[in-house]
C-alpha cells in the first residue's frame, strides 16, 4: 500500500476507498464494500469520538405497509415540504432492511415481554416507530459496527488522521492530502473517496457534537466548487442541559424524554408550549420564553414519566443530571436550546455520488434532501446507514467498470505547511458561505 513519492520527499500511499470519517456512515460504507477492495479509514480524532456514539434517542423504522404514510407524511411535516420524495421513500422502504442487517451485527433494540421490538415517540412522530437501547442507542449501533470493521482485513483503520484537502486532476477527485497522528504530511490516491465527516457543531459556540466537527468537507468542497445544498439549514435543538461554562459540549436531553411525558415550564412552573411540536417550532417558543421571562433556560419535568419506565429508559440522562447536581425524581432540570443538526451539506444524488466524479459524500455531511429544513427525530442515523450502503453499492459496481488509480499531478506542499492556519481558514470560509446564503434566504 506504501510507495516512495518522489513529491516533496512526502510519502504517496495507494488504496481503492479512501473513506473519511469513523462515525456510523463511514463504518457502514466500508462493511458495504466488496472484500477484495483496499480500504484506509480515517478519522480527525479517536475511533469513538464523532455524534454517532452520541445518539440518544433512536432509530426510526417501518413497522409495516400499513405506517408507511404516516411516516412519509410526518418526515416532510416537519421538513416544511422541502424534503426530496424520493429520498424519503428510499429510506423509509430500505429501514426493515438496514435494522435485520444491524441486528445480525449485534446490536440489540429494547423489546417486549413477547420478543417483538418496543417502539417510542419523539417529537412530531405520529406513531411510535423508533427503535431505541436505553438512551445510548447510537454508541450501541456504532460500537457493533466498529468491532466489525475492525475485524476485517481489507481496512486500514487511521485514527488522530485529518483530511486537509483532496486532490483534484482533470476535475475527478484521485485522493486526499492527510495530516497524520505524527504531525507529517503525506497523500494518499485512491479510486474513490468518501467524505462521512460528519456535522458542523464545532464552529458554534453551543452545540450538542464534537467540537472537532467543523465541517471540513463544506470547505473542501466550496474549494474545489463541489456542490453544496441547503447550507443554511442547520437544527438548534430545543432542550440541552444548561450550563453556565460556555466550554463544556451542550449535553443533550433527547426528545424522547418527551416523547415518553416530559413538560416543559416557564419560570413560575407554568407549561407554555406543546413539548412534541417539531424542533424549529418549540425552539422559537422556547427562546421567546426565554426572552419574555428574561431566564437563560426553561425548566423541564421528568416526573410526568412513571419512575420505573423514567429509569429504565433514561440511565444515562439521569446519571448525567445528577453528575451536574439535579436529581430528577425530586427537581426539574434547567434547559435551553443549542446548535444539534446539519441538515444541508455536501450536494449527493441518490448514489450519494456528489457533483465531482470519484468523491462521494454520506451521513450529516451529504444532502441528498431526506430531511428538508428541519430533520424528524431519529431519522439521521437510519437516512446516514441507507445512504451509505447505497454509496457502498455504487463504487463496488464503478470499481470493476474503471479498475485503475488516477494519475496525481504534482502537489503544491507549501500551501498545506501550516496545517492549522489553513484549518482555521477553511472554518472562516464555511461560516462565511453558511451566513451568505442564510443572508440571501431572509433578504
Ligand atoms: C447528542 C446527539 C444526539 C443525537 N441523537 C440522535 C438520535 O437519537 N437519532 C438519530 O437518528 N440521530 C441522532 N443524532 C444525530 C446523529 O447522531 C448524527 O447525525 C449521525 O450520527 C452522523 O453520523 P456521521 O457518520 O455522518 O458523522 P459522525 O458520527 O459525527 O462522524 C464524523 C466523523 O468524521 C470525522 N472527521 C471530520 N472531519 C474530518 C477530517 N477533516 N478528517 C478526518 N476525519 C474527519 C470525525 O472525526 C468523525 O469520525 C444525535 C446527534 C447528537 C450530537
Amino acid at each position: 500500500m506504501h510507495t516512495p513519492s518522489s513529491s516533496g520527499g512526502h510519502p504517496l500511499n495507494q488504496t481503492d476507498v479512501l473513506i473519511v470519517g469513523s462515525g456510523c456512515s463511514g463504518l457502514y460504507t466500508a462493511l458495504n464494500l466488496p472484500r477484495h477492495l483496499k480500504i484506509t479509514l480515517i478519522t480527525k480524532a479517536g475511533l469513538t469520538e464523532n455524534d454517532s456514539y452520541l445518539a440518544q434517542g433512536g432509530i426510526c423504522m417501518l413497522r409495516d405497509d400499513s405506517d408507511f404514510d404516516a411516516y412519509f407524511a410526518d418526515t416532510l411535516r416537519a421538513g416544511h415540504g422541502e424534503n426530496d420524495r424520493s429520498s424519503v421513500t428510499i429510506m423509509i422502504r430500505d429501514s426493515k432492511s438496514i435494522i435485520e442487517d444491524l441486528v445480525g451485527y449485534g446490536v440489540t433494540f429494547a423489546r417486549n415481554a413477547d420478543g417483538s421490538f418496543c417502539f417510542t415517540r419523539e417529537g412530531a412522530h405520529s406513531q411510535n416507530r423508533i427503535l431505541f437501547h436505553e438512551d445510548i442507542t447510537g454508541r450501541e449501533i456504532t460500537s457493533h459496527l466498529l468491532t466489525a470493521v475492525q475485524a476485517l482485513p481489507n481496512v486500514t483503520l487511521m485514527p488522530h488522521t485529518t483530511l486537509l484537502d483532496i486532490v483534484e486532476d482533470d476535475g475527478t477527485c484521485a485522493g486526499g492530502i492527510l495530516l497524520g497522528a505524527n504531525g507529517k504530511l503525506s497523500a494518499v490516491a485512491a479510486r474513490h473517496t468518501v467524505l462521512a465527516c460528519g456535522g458542523i457543531g464545532g464552529l458554534y459556540p453551543h452545540s450538542t457534537n464534537f467540537h472537532h466537527l467543523t465541517g471540513d468537507a463544506l470547505a473542501i468542497a466550496l474549494h474545489h466548487h463541489v456542490a453544496l445544498k441547503n447550507i443554511d439549514y442547520v437544527q438548534i435543538h430545543p432542550t440541552t442541559l444548561y450550563t453556565p461554562n460556555p466550554e463544556e459540549r451542550s449535553f443533550l436531553i433527547s426528545e424522547s424524554v418527551r416523547g415518553e411525558g416530559a413538560l416543559l415550564y416557564d419560570k413560575n412552573g407554568r407549561r407554555f408550549v406543546d413539548e412534541l411540536l417539531p424542533r424549529d417550532k418549540l425552539t422559537q417558543a422556547i427562546h421567546a420564553q426565554m426572552r419574555k421571562d428574561q431566564t437563560p433556560f426553561v425548566w423541564e419535568d421528568l416526573r410526568p414519566i412513571p419512575a420505573r419506565e423514567r429509569h429504565a429508559h433514561f440511565p444515562n440522562i439521569i446519571a448525567h443530571c445528577a453528575e451536574h447536581g439535579y436529581d430528577v425524581d425530586r427537581e426539574c432540570i434547567p434547559v435551553v436550546p443549542a446548535q444539534h443538526y446539519f441538515m444541508g451539506g455536501v450536494a449527493v444524488n441518490y448514489e450519494s455520488a456528489t457533483s465531482m466524479p470519484q468523491l462521494y459524500a454520506v451521513g450529516e455531511t451529504a444532502c441528498n434532501g431526506v430531511h428538508g429544513r428541519n430533520r424528524l427525530a431519529s431519522n439521521s442515523l437510519l437516512e446516514s446507514l441507507v445512504f451509505a450502503r447505497r454509496a457502498a453499492r455504487d463504487i463496488s459496481v464503478r470499481t470493476e467498470a474503471a479498475p485503475s488509480l488516477h494519475p496525481f499531478n504534482a502537489i503544491d506542499w507549501d500551501h498545506y505547511a501550516d496545517s492549522r492556519r489553513l484549518e482555521e481558514n477553511n472554518h472562516e470560509q464555511v461560516k462565511l458561505a453558511i451566513n451568505r446564503v442564510h443572508a440571501r434566504c431572509i433578504a
